[in-house]
């Protein structure tokens, strides 16, 4: 880490979407800082899968590559540390670290992901990502023949059942108390002689987050190796918000076609802005951050030149 405290644009998550603006500009011979706390949301996941070139690699092994391509620019820096806190001041914004240091940028970049909310069922967090699985796009094809089921209510249930099927049509929707189904989405999922089973569950067995059994809450169990599941979200970076920048209703930061924020100055990327989560696309909203962000400063520096 230089002992410089001042950038031209602060990077906040140093994942996919992160390294990604971080090249560009670094490479556009901007001064960058990318502050990373180490907590990408597919760290427990053997390998992704569904993008071009990565196919199977392990997700760390990803970003690794990445975080070395992208110091090999020595306008780069990079700092393991978690931002905590941030100031508006008349220059740009200054942010502060979890251990204590105060860096400031004309510009910021929110490249800090999703953080999925794990339901009160004992098992389940040590399984996502393994056996317990959000999406049949990365990891469907590999478990193809494995004994698969979903396990969430609501609409999320219907539409993974619908979707599931295109790689498993043998499925039951395990809804851990009283399906919250509508009856017309129960009707519709029943004709596809897909079953719902109601009963609560208490645990999911299983050896390093490789699934065995269900354990319901009357000690009964059902036996499988797959979970489709579907977990809420939350920010994992509460800064934005603290610096006015608006939300969805879906709780993704507000960003338009080049990937600014609702506030003049910040911009965000990669999965805190769009519901369609994936490696691929967290690195291409970066690239489109970039562009857009750094054409502003050319276009700032050249009016201010004279
Ligand atoms: C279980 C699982 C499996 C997946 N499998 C695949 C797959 O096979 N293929 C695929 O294409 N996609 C997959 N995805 C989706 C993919 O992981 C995401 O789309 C991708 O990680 C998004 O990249 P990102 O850079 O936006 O966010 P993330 O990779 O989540 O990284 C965000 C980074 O920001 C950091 N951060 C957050 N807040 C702060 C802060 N305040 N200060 C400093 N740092 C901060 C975090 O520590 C983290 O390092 C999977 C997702 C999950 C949850």
């Amino acid at each position: 880490m230089a002992d410089n405290k001042s950038f031209d644009v602060i990077i906040v998550g140093g994942s996919y979407a992160g390294f990604s603006v971080a090249m560009s500009l670094g490479r556009a011979l901007r001064n960058v800082l990318i502050i990373d706390s180490g907590l990408p949301c597919n760290r427990q996941t053997p390998h992704s899968h569904n993008f071009i070139t990565q196919d199977e690699e392990k997700p760390s092994a990803i970003a690794e590559k990445a975080k070395k391509q992208v110091l090999k620019y020595d306008t780069v820096k990079f700092l393991t540390d978690l931002a905590v806190s941030r100031t508006k001041t008349d220059k740009g914004f200054e942010i502060s670290t979890q251990s204590g240091k105060i860096f400031s940028a004309k510009k910021l970049v929110f490249a800090t992901g999703l953080k999925d909310i794990m339901p009160n069922i004992k098992g389940f967090s040590e399984c996502w990502g393994i056996t317990v699985l959000h999406c049949p796009y990365c990891h469907g094809y590999e478990v193809k023949n494995q004994k698969t089921e979903i396990l969430v209510s609501g609409y999320a249930a219907f539409h993974l059942a619908q979707l599931i099927r295109n790689w498993k049509n043998d499925l039951t929707i395990f809804t851990n108390g009283k399906s919250e189904l509508t009856q017309e989405q129960t009707d519709e999922i029943k004709r596809h002689n897909i079953s719902i089973v109601e009963k609560e569950i208490t645990s999911l067995k299983h050896k390093d987050g490789v699934v065995e059994e269900i354990i319901f809450s009357d000690n009964s169990t059902f036996q499988l190796k797959v979970i489709y599941s579907r977990t809420p979200f939350e920010q994992h970076c509460k800064i934005p918000e603290l610096l006015g920048c608006e939300l969805t209703e879906q709780g993704l930061i507000k960003v338009d076609a080049f990937q600014k924020t609702t506030v003049d100055n910040i911009f965000a990327c990669g999965d805190n802005t769009n519901p369609l989560r994936a490696v691929s696309y967290a690195i291409s909203t970066g690239n489109i951050t970039e562009v857009l962000l750094n054409n502003a400063m050319i276009e700032e520096e050249f009016l201010r030149w004279q």
